[in-house]
């Protein structure tokens, strides 16, 4: 088996995890730059943590047999914080690197008018540089939160299918679903989504343009929850090509978008290295 976790925080995992999401089938991640729960307090704080999740990162990750991209964005609780808001200056010379395959996670938090100017800012970046943008719903007032950000990604005139709308539930699936969007779920071990309930959407709305994350960071959360939910598919009458579709297929199907989706068996390949890249269309 195959997994491709298409929103896990790698930055917050020890070695151990990269090893036992090896041994568990995972042989690529996306790792979208967040809140590290300590607030930042200037720029150049961000810059390192990019520069970390396009060198650090990947390199560390290969040496557990996985390939690492990553998508880049100021998250949305930071655009609160004036202090940050230069970010958004420094980030079209970021969006350029080889092993950025998306803009993210940008979205709302507490819908304040700030996440909202930085989420539009960012939206026109991704349509300009021709990537793919990952999208944080808010975990209160998720029902509401979902239909405004759908009002904002189809008012920036980016195609739905350049976008993901993340951490979703059964009050949110149909929305996204109509909009032509793609649908990211995140599974917790005790919040949001578990395998059973994924499972059962998956049965609901099919497999089409569904994509199942860990989410993996500093809290509470678990890197095999990919693992699970393709352990209950295959549990519960799906077969393998539609667990392939969802675990692999799927992911490197949105963020192929990019064009910059290496997954050369080995170590990740340098850009040099021709042929390598998943080229998009
Ligand atoms: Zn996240």
């Amino acid at each position: 088996m195959r997994i491709f976790d298409p929103h896990i925080h790698m930055t917050s995992r020890t070695t151990d995890d990269y090893q036992r999401m090896h041994a568990a089938g995972v042989r690529a991640v996306v790792e979208p730059a967040f809140w590290l729960g300590q607030p930042r307090t200037n720029v150049g704080s961000f810059l390192d943590y990019f520069d970390a999740l396009l060198g650090w990162e990947p390199y560390r990750a290969a040496q557990y047999g996985i390939h690492h991209h990553c998508a880049l964005a100021l998250n949305p609780k930071e655009a609160n914080d004036p202090r940050c808001a230069g970010v958004l200056a420094e980030l079209p010379r970021y969006l350029l690197k080889d092993s950025v395959v998306a803009v993210g996670e940008v979205g709302y938090d507490s819908m304040t008018a700030e996440e909202e100017r930085a989420f539009e800012a960012q939206l026109a970046l991704a349509r300009e540089n021709d990537l793919p943008v990952l999208v944080h719903t808010p975990h209160r007032d998720k029902a509401a939160g979902t239909r405004r950000t759908l009002h904002v990604v189809r008012d920036a005139g980016i195609p739905p299918e350049r976008v993901l709308i993340d951490h979703l539930n059964e009050m949110t699936v149909g929305m996204v679903a109509d909009s032509g969007c793609w649908m990211g779920f995140s599974i917790y071990p005790d919040t949001k989504m578990d395998p059973d309930r994924m499972v059962a959407l998956l049965r609901e709305y099919g497999t089409d343009r569904m994509l199942v994350n860990s989410a993996a960071d500093w809290g509470r959360s678990d890197p095999l929850k990919t693992r699970e939910v393709a352990d209950v598919m295959l549990a519960t009458g799906f077969g393998e090509d539609e667990v392939d579709r969802v675990l692999w297929r799927n992911p490197v199907a949105f963020y192929g978008q990019s064009g910059r989706l290496d997954l050369e068996p080995g170590p990740q390949a340098g850009p040099d290295h021709a042929g390598n890249t998943i080229k998009r269309g």
